[in-house]
Order: structure tokens, then sequence, then C-alpha cells
């Protein structure tokens, strides 16, 4: 029987393509995210083996039940893929603790609850993928999104203790750090640069852009294809890794 992935962030950007390409692929990929909607509308469109259930990974008891309902549905989960995530912007002086308590919650935390509760069975079954979607910004620091780096560079710290740790037994954890990806948190941060700036949209997309050496954003069926990667037998000796999708922008 084919794999079971579970994908955090599942219904929109990267966690959507992500789904889409291990179900491509042959896997049961249980969905999992805040909303509904987005969620039952992927799992419409992808059809048998995807199953959508909603979840905070903020919660602890609400995204544990939503793992007993992934099991109930389609046994163990073997794949883990912590996408779900968020991006607040402001001067660090300026960066409201709510702010920054609720970025660490949802990036660090949700990734440490689901990271906890998959690992069990991945341990008795002597198998196991984790594949954190982290971020350059767990690699080097940018302006103004002073608590999504430092949520990020903790996602790839624990990503490395944890892939130490099981190391021996089957299981890879590994981080993916992908620069500016074509999803709806960069196009909404370029519309609010233009409605706040006056700046073109041009203007704003090349804020963007230019961080990448290729001069473009990524797409997120990229980051997909890497995931895929690391989920594959191939893949067996990566663990602890974070891999960079950046076009050579952390090179
Ligand atoms: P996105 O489209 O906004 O996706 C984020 C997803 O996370 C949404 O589907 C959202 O769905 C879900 N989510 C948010 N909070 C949640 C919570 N508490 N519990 C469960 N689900 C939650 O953004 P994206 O660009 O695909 O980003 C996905 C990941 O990639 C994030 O971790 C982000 O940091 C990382 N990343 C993105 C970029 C980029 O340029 N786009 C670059 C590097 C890294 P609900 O609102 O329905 O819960």
């Amino acid at each position: 029987m084919s794999r079971h992935a579970l994908v955090t962030g599942a219904g929109s950007g990267i966690g959507e393509a992500i789904s889409r390409q291990l179900h491509a692929e042959g896997y049961r990929i249980t969905l999992v995210g805040r909303r509904h909607e987005p969620l039952a509308a992927l799992s419409a469109s992808l059809g048998e083996n995807s199953h959508a259930v909603t979840g905070d990974v903020t919660d602890r008891v609400g995204i544990a039940s939503a793992f007993g309902a992934a099991k109930e549905n389609f046994g163990d989960v073997e794949i883990l893929v912590n996408s779900a995530g968020m991006a607040p912007t402001a001067p660090f002086h300026r960066l409201d603790f709510t702010d920054w308590q609720r970025t660490m919650d949802v990036n660090v935390n949700g990734v440490f609850h689901c990271m906890q509760i998959a690992l069990d069975a991945m341990l008795r079954a002597s198998w196991g993928r984790v594949i954190n979607i982290a971020s350059v910004a767990s690699l080097q620091g940018f302006p103004y999104v002073s608590g999504y780096c430092a949520s990020k560079h903790a996602v790839l710290g624990l990503t490395r203790a944890v892939a130490l740790e099981v190391a021996t037994q089957g299981v890879t954890v590994n981080a993916i750090c992908p620069g500016y990806v074509d999803t709806g948190i960069v196009r909404t941060a370029i519309a609010n640069i233009v409605s706040k700036t006056g700046r073109t949209e041009e203007d704003a997309m090349q804020h963007f852009t230019e961080s990448n050496p290729q001069g473009r954003l990524i797409e997120a069926s990229e980051v997909a294809s890497a995931v895929s990667w690391l989920c594959s037998d191939g893949a067996a000796s990566v663990t602890g890794q974070a891999v960079a999708i950046d076009g050579g922008g952390t090179a």
C-alpha cells in the first residue's frame, strides 16, 4: 500500500503544491489547515486517497485529534510535511509582542507539536520522513521580519537536533529553505508595498526577485519536487540538512 503523508498548511501555496505532487506520485494524503473550505476543495479536486482534516497546529489537543482522524482514515502518518506558517512584517522596535508570540506559536510550536505526535509511530515502524518547510530566513537575517527569522532559525535548529536523535532509527528529518516563492504571502506583500508606498507593482516585485541570483520568484512546484525527493528511498542518508531552494541566493 502507498505511504501516508500528512501536510500542514495544505490548503494554499507551498503546502497545496506539495500535496498535489505527492498525491500525483501515489501517496495517500491527509490535508491539514484551519479553514475547511480550501482543504475540502483541494481534496475534491484530488479525489481518492486524499482526506481533508481541519486542525490548528498551535492547539496540541486539537492537532493530536487531527492526527487521530488521519490515522483512522489512512493508518499511521509515515511522512510529515510541516508547511503551515505565517510571516508578519514590522521594524523590530515596533514589533508587537503578541505578533512575536503568535509567530513563534505557529512557526515553531506548531512544528514541535506535529513532529512529536508523528514521531512515535515512525519510530515504531523504523521508517519515517519529516520535512519542515523553513526558509532562507533560517540561514540568514532579513530586515523587518525579525520574528519570522527567529522562528525559522529555531525550526532549523530543531530539525538538526532531532535528525541526530533518530538517525539510527530509519527516520530522516530535514528542512527545506526556499527564497521568495510565488504564493499568496508574497503577492499580498507586493500589494501592500504598492498601496503603502505608491511604488509600481514591477518595482515592488523587484524587491522580491533581486535577492535571487536567477532574478525571479521560485515556483511552489520547485519546493514540492524537493519534498518528493526527500521522501524517496534514494534520500535515506540525507538527514539534518537545510536544503536551500533559492536560485543560489545563499551560495
Ligand atoms: P500560505 O499560502 O499563506 O500558506 C500557509 C498555510 O498555513 C495556509 O494554508 C494556512 O491555512 C496554514 N496555516 C496558518 N496558520 C496555521 C495554523 N495555526 N494551523 C494550521 N494551519 C495553519 O503561505 P506559503 O507561502 O505557502 O507558506 C508555506 C510555508 O512556506 C510557510 O511555513 C512559510 O514560512 C514558508 N515559506 C514561504 C516562502 C514564500 O516566499 N512564500 C518562502 C520561504 C518559506 P489556514 O489559514 O486555513 O490555517
